[in-house]
C-alpha cells in the first residue's frame, strides 16, 4: 500500500532544501519496500502571491487527508507588510491548528563530527541524544483573557493566561512515555510547580498517567529553571524531556544549540491517534525559518529538513529501520568532511545543497 506525502515546501530556502527531501522520498519508493504517492502544493508567502491567503482551503484538505505533511519553511521581508491574518506564518498555524497537533517534538542529537561546533565541550555533547516533547496548542500562548488595557494615569496593563486542563497535560504525558519506553526509558518533566497553579497540576496530572500506565519509564521531575541550567551543565543526563508550551519553546532552543547549526535540527508535530484508522496527524519541518539572506543560491543545509523525513519515517510510517539508515547516512558524509556553508570548518569540503543531498544519496 503506498503512503501519501504532502509537500509543503514553502518559501526561500524551503523549495531548496524540500528538494532535496524529495529526493529521497523517492529513493525509499525505489529501494525499499516503503512506497509513498506525493502531493505539493503553496503555503506562506507563495500561497499568498498566488491565492491572496497563507495556505488555500483546497491545500488544507490535501493535508487532512495525507498520512504526513513535511513542510519547509516559510516568511521573509517580501510579505512584511501584509495583512496579519494573511501573514506566512498564518499558514503554519492554520495547519496545525486544524490537523490538531498538540506534541511538538524536537530531537537534539550530536553528530560526532560536529561535535567541536558546539559551544559546550566536545565530552559533554558527544553522543548526545534527547528528545524535547513540548506541549503546542494550550498554555500561555493561547489562554485567555490576553490583552492590554488601558488603566487610566498613563499606565496599562498586559495580561496573559496560562492555562491548562487536565485532558492536555494527559494526552502530551502519554506521548513522552510512549516515546521514552522506544528509548533509553526515561521521562523528566518538567514545570514551576513552586510558583504556578499549572505547574502543580501538571506534576500531579504527569504522575498519575505515569503511575496508571508507564511505572515500567523511569520519570523524574524538574523545575524549568534548574531543567535550563542542567541543559548546560550536563545535558546527556536526560532522555525525553515533557514540558509546557512556553517552557518547551525556551527549553528546546538551548538543547538546539547543544549541536551547533539551525540547519542541522528536525522536529515533528503529533497530533491524536484516530481510533478506528490507528492514523495519528503529523507534520514535519526543519526548526529554521526561511533563510532569506542565503536563498537561492545553494548555500542552504539540506539535513534539517533530511532528517525531518526520517523522523516521519519513524513517527508516521513505523519504518524506524529506514529512519536510521538515512541519519547513519548523513553521520558518514559529515564525517568524510563534506559540510554545507553554515557548518564549513577548516580541513573540511565546502559542499552546495544539492551536493550534500546527492552525498546523503550516495551514502544509502
Ligand atoms: P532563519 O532560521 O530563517 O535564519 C536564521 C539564520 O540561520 C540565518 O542567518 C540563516 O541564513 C541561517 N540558516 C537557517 N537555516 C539554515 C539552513 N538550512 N542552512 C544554512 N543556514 C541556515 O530565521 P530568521 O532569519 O529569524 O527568519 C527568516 C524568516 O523565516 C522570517 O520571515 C521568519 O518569520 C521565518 N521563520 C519561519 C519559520 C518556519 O517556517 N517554521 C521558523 C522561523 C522563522
Amino acid at each position: 500500500m503506498a503512503h501519501s506525502l504532502l509537500l509543503l515546501p514553502g518559501d526561500g530556502i524551503g523549495p531548496e532544501v524540500m528538494a532535496e527531501a524529495r529526493r529521497l522520498v523517492e529513493w525509499c519508493t525505489e529501494a525499499t519496500n516503503l512506497h509513498f504517492t506525493i502531493e505539493e502544493d503553496l503555503v506562506g508567502g507563495a500561497a499568498y502571491d498566488a491565492h491572496g491567503v497563507s495556505i488555500s482551503d483546497q491545500a488544507m484538505a490535501k493535508a487532512q487527508a495525507a498520512d504526513a505533511v513535511l513542510l519547509g519553511a516559510v516568511g521573509g521581508p517580501k510579505w512584511d507588510g501584509v495583512e496579519y491574518d494573511v501573514r506566512p506564518e498564518a499558514g503554519l498555524l492554520r495547519l496545525r491548528k486544524e490537523l490538531g497537533l498538540f506534541a511538538n517534538l524536537r530531537p537534539a542529537i550530536c553528530y560526532p563530527a560536529l561535535a567541536d561546533a558546539s559551544s559546550l565541550k566536545k565530552d559533554l555533547i558527544d553522543g548526545l541524544d534527547i528528545l524535547i516533547v513540548r506541549e503546542l496548542t494550550g498554555g500561555v500562548y493561547f489562554g485567555e483573557p490576553k490583552e492590554i488595557t488601558d488603566i487610566g494615569n498613563g499606565q496599562k496593563r498586559a495580561v496573559d493566561t496560562q492555562v491548562y486542563d487536565t485532558y492536555e497535560i494527559e494526552r502530551i504525558s502519554r506521548v513522552a512515555f510512549e516515546l521514552a519506553r522506544a528509548r533509553a526509558g526515561r521521562v523528566c518533566s518538567s514545570e514551576k510547580r513552586n510558583v504556578m497553579k499549572t505547574g502543580v497540576l501538571w506534576h500531579e496530572v504527569v504522575s498519575r498517567v505515569h503511575a496508571e500506565h508507564y511505572a515500567d519509564v523511569a520519570l523524574d521531575h524538574v523545575l524549568a529553571d534548574n531543567c535550563a541550567m542542567q541543559l548546560v551543565r550536563n545535558p546527556k543526563q536526560f532522555d525525553v524531556i515533557v514540558t509546557d508550551n512556553l517552557f518547551g519553546d525556551v527549553l528546546s532552543d538551548i538543547a538546539a544549540m547543544l549541536t551547533g547549526s539551525l540547519g542541522m535540527l528536525p522536529s515533528a508535530s503529533l497530533g491524536e491517534t484516530d481510533e478506528k484508522t490507528g492514523r495519528r496527524r503529523a507534520l514535519y519541518e526543519p526548526v529554521h525559518g526561511s533563510a532569506p539572506d542565503i536563498a537561492g543560491r545553494g548555500l542552504a543545509n539540506p539535513i534539517a529538513m533530511v532528517a525531518s523525513f526520517a523522523m516521519a519515517l519513524r513517527y508516521s510510517f513505523d519504518a524506524g529501520d529506514i529512519a536510521g539508515r538515512i541519519e547513519t547516512a548523513i553521520s558518514r558524509v559529515l564525517d568524510d568532511g563534506l559540510r554545507t556553508a553554515d557548518i564549513m570548518e577548516q580541513g573540511a569540503r565546502q559542499v552546495s545543497t544539492a551536493d550534500m543531498g546527492t552525498a546523503i544519496l550516495d551514502a544509502l
